[in-house]
């Protein structure tokens, strides 16, 4: 079974490590450097970002995340997971740092600060069995792609609508949206499926 290291500083650790585990993969909590050796695959939780990014940077984390994406482990971020992959973003402190990964300009907070959180049925491709149903809170949406990256899903309806809340570049995959608060396991098997 593939070994999923989920990052584990600040955030729904405990929901992605049990979805993930429900798929049939294994995982470790990954705080230290030494704790990636090894991994097939690495999960960003939904969380804090900026909590998340500083406590990466104080731990020694950053530079060896960014050198593990970037040699090609694949990843899953939601929400703050998927700030976490931005190699761009808006809407962050200037000095907030990200892994990157994902060619893409990631604005955070983006369906508004009163609006804290909001749920829509998303059509993901690649997901059999009819659309997503998202749970966003406080969430990011990607406002730009560049070319290597497929637009997985979007908005539809309300204020939002169109507006991009699932991608993938390559063998790291985002979401707006925590599938891991719903019950709804299809993104995890997805990430777990392509570990295999
Ligand atoms: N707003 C949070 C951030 O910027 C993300 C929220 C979430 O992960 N639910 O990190």
């Amino acid at each position: 079974a593939p070994l999923v290291g989920v990052l584990a500083l600040q955030g729904d650790v405990r929901e992605h490590r049990a979805v993930l585990e429900q798929q049939g993969a294994r995982t470790v909590a990954v705080r230290r450097p030494e704790e990636l050796a090894g991994v097939d695959g690495l999960v960003l939780p939904g969380g804090e970002s900026t909590t998340i990014a500083k406590l990466a940077d104080r731990w020694g984390l950053l530079g060896p995340l960014r050198a593990a994406v970037r040699g090609g482990l694949p990843a899953y971020g939601s929400c703050a997971g998927m700030i976490l992959l931005a190699n761009r973003l808006l809407d962050a402190p200037a000095d907030q740092q990200t892994i990157g990964g994902l060619d893409v300009v990631v604005r955070r907070n983006a369906f508004g600060r009163q609006v804290d959180s909001f749920e829509s049925e998303v059509e993901v491709a690649g997901l059999p069995g009819g659309p997503v149903h998202a749970v966003f809170i406080r969430a990011p949406w990607v406002e730009e792609t560049g070319p290597g990256v497929q637009v997985l899903g979007r908005v539809s309806g309300g204020p939002a609508d169109g507006r991009i809340v699932a991608v993938r570049q390559g063998d790291v995959v985002a979401t707006s949206f925590h599938p891991e608060l719903t019950g709804d396991t299809r993104m995890h098997r997805f990430f777990v499926d392509l570990l295999r």
